[in-house]
């Protein structure tokens, strides 16, 4: 089913030379394995691929191969006059928003492609390719280069795909968790990946610095909604305290949603220009997309996130507001 629904995309990745592959800000592992798998693979046909992304890569995901590639949008394209891309391709990128300042590439291509397993996903490209039902963008990759060329390998290749697709469903563990990602992981074991290895250095590979700032983070913790819900609060002067200078707080919400009773969790971090953003995760009735699209955001049932245009504080009474009339 999903194969012919590449075929598209195909076509023009076999026909055009230069591409652009954008991953969203604060990126994550899908994205990044998923942007690293798609332009390694290029590469070896001889393409040039552009690597952009508005914000740095998280630290534990140096060890992909063509990590250091990523450039952020703006630093390349303007030394080239009226330069257009043969293809754009936006990787588990929802709306243009998680774009950021690479949403202007789009302009500079003959075509543009959206790959994506949002729910959310506003079909803003020519090419538009979102699976829901698919664990992670990383799965919908591998799918695209195995159509592309069946005899295919690279090791790297396949390291992004599985950090991609292991990071998504939190170590093969949350609902997304789908039998194609379990299939793809058997296949690349026997194409003889080492699961140890990168379990180490996507999960257990943490620092003292972080750890100083998860404490703090748990010294935040509000229970609201007769303990149904969970806040979380990461700031500035925390990250100053610590003198932790990049700001990924991957997997700190869970602690929240961890809690017995928990239905919502939700962590606050202090962002630029007197904004939060708010990542949420959920279990049992509410919907995390939904609600996070009352605030311009969105992302799937269980994991969401939204950018709030006030203080930590404002965005805690607003998101509560809303959570109230959701659990009633
Ligand atoms: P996280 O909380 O881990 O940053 O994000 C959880 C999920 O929500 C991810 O699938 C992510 O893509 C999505 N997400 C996070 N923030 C936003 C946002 O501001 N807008 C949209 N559309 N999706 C988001
Ligand atoms: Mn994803």
């Amino acid at each position: 089913m999903r194969a012919v629904k590449m075929s598209p995309v195909i076509e023009v990745l076999k026909q055009g030379r230069h591409f652009a592959v954008i991953a969203h800000v604060s990126p994550d592992g899908d994205v990044i394995g998923s942007c690293l798998a798609l332009a390694n693979f290029l590469w070896d046909q001889g393409k040039t691929v552009d690597l952009y992304c508005d914000d740095a890569p998280p630290e534990n995901l140096a060890f992909l191969q063509g990590i250091q590639n990523f450039i952020k949008p703006g630093e390349k394209i303007e030394t080239k006059e009226n330069f257009t891309y043969d293809a754009v391709v936006c990787l588990d990128c929802s709306d243009e928003g998680r774009l950021g300042d690479a949403a202007y590439l789009l302009k500079r291509a003959s075509c543009t492609i959206n790959i994506d397993h949002h729910a959310t996903n506003t079909m803003y490209a020519d090419i538009n390719i979102v699976e829901p039902g698919a664990s992670s963008t990383a799965e919908l990759v591998f799918e695209l280069i195995r159509e592309m060329d069946e005899d295919y390998f690279s090791m790297p290749v396949y390291e992004a795909i599985y950090s991609g697709i292991a990071t998504d469903t939190g170590g093969f563990g949350f609902s997304n968790t789908t039998p194609a990602a379990h299939r793809i992981a058997a296949q690349l074991i026997e194409y003889g990946l080492n699961v140890d290895k990168l379990t180490r250095l996507l999960f257990r590979n943490t620092t003292l610095p972080r750890v100083r700032l998860l404490a703090k983070a748990l010294a935040s913790l509000e229970m609201h909604c007769n303990d149904r819900v969970a806040f979380l609060t990461v700031s500035k002067a925390m990250l100053e305290e610590i003198g932790l200078e990049e700001n990924h707080t991957d997997g700190i919400v869970n602690y929240g949603i961890d809690i017995v009773g928990v239905e919502c969790a939700a962590l606050f971090k202090e962002a630029e220009q007197g904004k939060t953003k708010v990542s949420l995760r959920t279990k049992g009735t509410v919907d995390a997309s939904v609600l996070a699209a009352k605030f311009g955001g969105g992302g799937h049932v269980r994991a969401a996130g939204c950018l709030i245009s006030a203080g930590i504080e404002k965005a805690k009474e607003q998101v509560l507001e809303a959570l109230k009339a959701m659990l009633e």
